[in-house]
């Protein structure tokens, strides 16, 4: 039985892990680089480690530094977040030779779905539909050439190590087919130092829909249904909801039977996604498997109404799963956005720093994962992701106002954040209707980043000083101000109740 686990990993998915942890009475111990001694998942977590400099390749995915905590620790497991080393088949090798459960996959799971073209064929084998194109890195550019002519243009020339939408290239016509395929070499070789690329069809007016699967060290598996994730900017995720607003029973059905193929296929246990690429006629096929905890597990859990991260620690503990399929279903609608530490209006260029002030938004159906607080600087060395707001309602329209009602509450000074330009998103016709795809924040880019800061910015001066002259008057005994304008005939009445306040 895990009692004590050690999360290699920082920010919000640190602490995320630490709090089912908690709920379960497993003790939960942090690791952290120098430049995180004063970060929240340090100070929430029963006992903290320091494993190196600040640069994440000297720190969180130096493996020999994280066993060496975890060995100092006497913890019984390791929960590696997502990103860092949580796809590293090699940790989770080492964890197992050093004798602690690694709460992930097995190395054999991690190795095949991580390579893109090993991948593709393990599920071409086990009759998952997988996108149109090559299971062979491209070797000579004239075969390429002669391959893409084949399958018709536009294909995409993608990484097989890829990951993070790195190393992808979208090619419209003949003559950028050699450019695209040498800098998506370079930048997979940079990123993930193996340059293999290989073709894949381009799917039009895409959408990206994935399944969350899990299965235990039984022969169980399960899918909890879908997420919606074709809000994105530069092929990375930026808001994601479920159920997705274009699925129907039969098409989540199949798709659901063939997230559990392919898990299946890898024999996988633990928590994992099948990300699909879906076109505009529901056609669907596979485009990666995820194994690993992934960023939007939030809205699954609302929505299926689990706990992801106990579900991994009771099957890394080998228990049977809990769950059956037909016990589980979707209720209501939850939504997630990304917010990150970044300046939407120049590039969307990381702006790290003090965080002099920050109100995190509260209330019915409202989730925030996040781990700055005042007073906290965030580090350049990291992903600037700050927190993710999901909200749960029980139609999609509410979901919609509610996240619009938590991200005008959601104030931070100090740094600029996406916060502004999410809210736009929740204004624009074709997401309110559910009409988007992958293409919907480049078709809207100019609504999106056409802010009308100053007049937001006024508006929250107005209020805050209003608030301040109500307290003033309440103070001097005089009729409260009706901040929301006309007759002043209901506060009257309570101006007794108030005075007492
Ligand atoms: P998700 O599919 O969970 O939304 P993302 O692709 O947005 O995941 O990536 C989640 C995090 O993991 C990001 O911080 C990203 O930079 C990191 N990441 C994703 N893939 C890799 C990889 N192959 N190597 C290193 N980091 C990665
Ligand atoms: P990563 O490992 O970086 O997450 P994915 O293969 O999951 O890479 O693709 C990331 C995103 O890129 C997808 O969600 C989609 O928007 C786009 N994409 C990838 N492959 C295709 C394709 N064949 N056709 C259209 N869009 C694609
Ligand atoms: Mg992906």
């Amino acid at each position: 039985m895990i009692k004590k686990v050690l999360v290699a990993n920082r920010g919000e998915i640190a602490i995320r892990v630490m709090r089912s942890c908690r709920e379960m009475g497993i003790q939960s111990v942090a690791v952290f680089s120098e430049a995180d001694r004063t970060s929240m998942h340090v100070r929430y977590a029963d006992e903290a480690y320091c494993i190196g400099p600040s640069a994440s390749n000297e720190s969180y995915l130096v493996i020999d530094n994280i066993i060496e905590a975890a060995k100092k620790s006497k913890v019984d497991a390791i929960h590696p977040g997502y990103g860092f080393l949580s796809e590293n088949a090699t940790f989770s090798d080492r964890c197992k030779k050093e004798g602690i459960i690694f709460i992930g996959p097995s190395s054999h799971a991690i190795n095949t779905m991580g390579d893109k073209i090993t991948a593709r064929k393990t599920m071409q084998k086990a009759n998952v539909p997988v996108v149109p194109g090559t299971t062979e890195p491209i070797q000579d550019l004239d075969k390429a050439v002669a391959v893409i002519k084949e399958i018709g243009l536009p294909v995409m020339i993608k990484a097989s190590a890829g990951g993070g939408g790195k190393g992808m290239r979208l090619v419209m016509k003949e003559e950028d087919i050699l450019p695209a395929v040498s800098s998506s070499k370079s930048e997979a070789k940079a990123a993930f130092g193996d340059d293999s690329v290989y073709i894949e069809k381009y799917i039009n007016s895409p959408h990206h829909i994935e399944f969350q699967i899990l299965a235990d060290n039984h022969g169980n598996c399960i899918h909890l249904f879908e997420r919606e994730c074709s809000v994105q900017r530069r092929h990375q995720k930026v808001i994601e909801e479920t159920p997705s607003p274009v699925m129907t029973p039969e098409v989540r059905d199949e798709m659901g039977k063939y997230a559990v193929a392919a898990a299946k296929a890898v024999n996988y246990s633990g928590a994992g996604t099948i990300e699909f690429i879906v076109d505009d006629q529901l056609n669907y096929y596979f485009l990666e498997m995820n194994t690993r905890l992934q960023v939007e597990h939030p809205i699954t859990e609302r929505v299926v109404g689990v706990d992801l991260v106990k579900e991994q620690i009771n099957i890394a503990n080998n228990e049977p799963l809990s769950l059956k399929q037909e016990d589980l279903s979707q209720k209501g609608h939850a939504i997630e956005c990304r917010i990150y530490a970044e300046d939407p209006e120049n590039n969307f260029m990381p702006n790290p720093g003090l965080i002099k002030h920050i109100t995190e938004p509260l209330g019915l159906g409202v989730r925030h994962d996040g781990y700055v607080y005042k007073g906290y600087e965030i580090p350049m060395y990291y992903d600037p992701l700050i927190s993710k707001l999901i909200v749960w309602a029980p139609t999609r329209t509410e979901a919609i106002d509610r996240m619009k009602r938590a991200l005008y509450a959601y104030k931070i000074i100090g740094i600029k954040t996406s916060i502004p330009f999410l809210n736009r998103i929740m204004d624009v016709p074709a997401f309110r209707q559910g009409k988007y795809n992958t293409h919907f924040i480049q078709d809207n880019e100019e609504f999106l980043l056409n802010e009308e800061k100053p007049s937001q910015k006024l508006k929250d001066i107005a209020s805050i000083a209003a608030f301040f002259s109500y307290l003033k008057k309440l103070e001097k005994h005089q009729s409260p101000v009706n901040l929301n304008g006309g007759s002043n005939w209901k506060t009257f009445g309570r101006k007794k109740s108030l005075e007492r306040l």
